[in-house]
C-alpha cells in the first residue's frame, strides 16, 4: 500500500518509513509531485491535521495522513496551540515566539505546558485521528541550544533538563509527535496484518 505523509521533511518521513512494515510504502508530498502550499486555516490542530490529509485525498485519490503541533500553556489558556509557529507573527520565528511567550509567563507561578500533536489519517475511505502528548512547565528563561520551535525554554515533566538540552533520541522516545508516531504505526501494522 502506498501511503502520503503530507509532510516535506524527508526527517520525519523516513523516521516514520522505518517503524513501518515493508507493505506499506511512505511518499511525501514532493514524491507525488504536490507542490502547492496546503494553508494552515483551522482553528483546532484536529482541523489542520484534516486540512492536509483532506487536500490529497480528495485532489490525489491517495491514502494520507497529515500532522499538526501545538505548544498548549495552561496558564495562556492553550495557547500558543494552535498557532504555536506563528505566535508572534509572520515571518515565523522561534526566537521571537519564545521571546513572546516568556513575557507572558513573567512571574506566573503555574508553568504547565503540553506540547499535543494530532495525526489524521484518511484510510480506505475511513478517517482516523491519534494524539501524541508530552506534558511538562515553561522555563523562565531559554536553556539548551539542540531541537527547534519552542525547546528551549519547554522542559518535559520528570526531567531537570529542557528539550533543547536532549539528544534527539531521547527527546523522541518521550515527545508528543514520538508518541502520535507510535500509535498511528501500531494501528498501521495491525491494519496490513
Ligand atoms: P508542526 O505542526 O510540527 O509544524 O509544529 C508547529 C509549531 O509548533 C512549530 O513551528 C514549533 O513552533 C512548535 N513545535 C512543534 N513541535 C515542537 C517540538 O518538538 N519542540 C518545540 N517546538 C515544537
Amino acid at each position: 500500500m502506498t501511503l502520503v505523509f503530507a509532510t516535506n521533511n524527508a526527517h520525519k518521513l523516513k523516521e516514520v518509513q522505518e517503524m513501518l512494515p515493508n507493505s506499506i510504502q511512505l511518499v511525501s508530498l514532493k514524491d507525488i509531485n504536490c507542490e502547492e502550499e496546503i494553508e494552515e486555516t483551522a482553528t483546532t490542530l484536529e482541523g489542520n491535521a484534516a486540512l492536509k490529509a483532506n487536500f490529497i485525498t480528495q485532489k490525489y485519490g491517495m491514502n494520507c495522513f497529515g500532522d499538526d503541533t501545538g505548544l498548549e500553556v495552561a496558564t495562556l489558556k492553550g495557547k500558543p496551540g494552535v498557532y504555536s509557529a506563528r505566535y508572534a507573527g509572520e515571518p515565523r520565528n522561534a526566537e521571537n515566539n519564545m521571546k513572546k511567550l516568556l513575557s507572558e509567563v513573567v512571574g506566573v507561578k503555574n508553568r504547565n505546558a503540553q506540547f499535543r500533536t494530532v495525526i489524521c489519517l484518511n484510510l480506505d475511505g475511513i478517517q482516523y485521528f491519534f494524539e501524541g502528548i508530552c506534558k511538562g512547565i515553561i522555563l523562565a528563561k531559554k536553556k539548551g541550544t539542540q531541537g527547534f520551535g519552542y525547546d528551549p525554554v519547554f522542559q518535559p515533566t520528570g526531567f531537570k533538563q529542557s528539550f533543547a538540552e536532549m539528544t534527539s533520541e531521547d527527546k523522541n522516545r518521550i515527545s508528543h509527535r514520538g508518541l502520535a508516531i507510535e500509535k498511528l504505526v501500531a494501528f498501521l501494522n495491525e491494519y496490513v496484518a
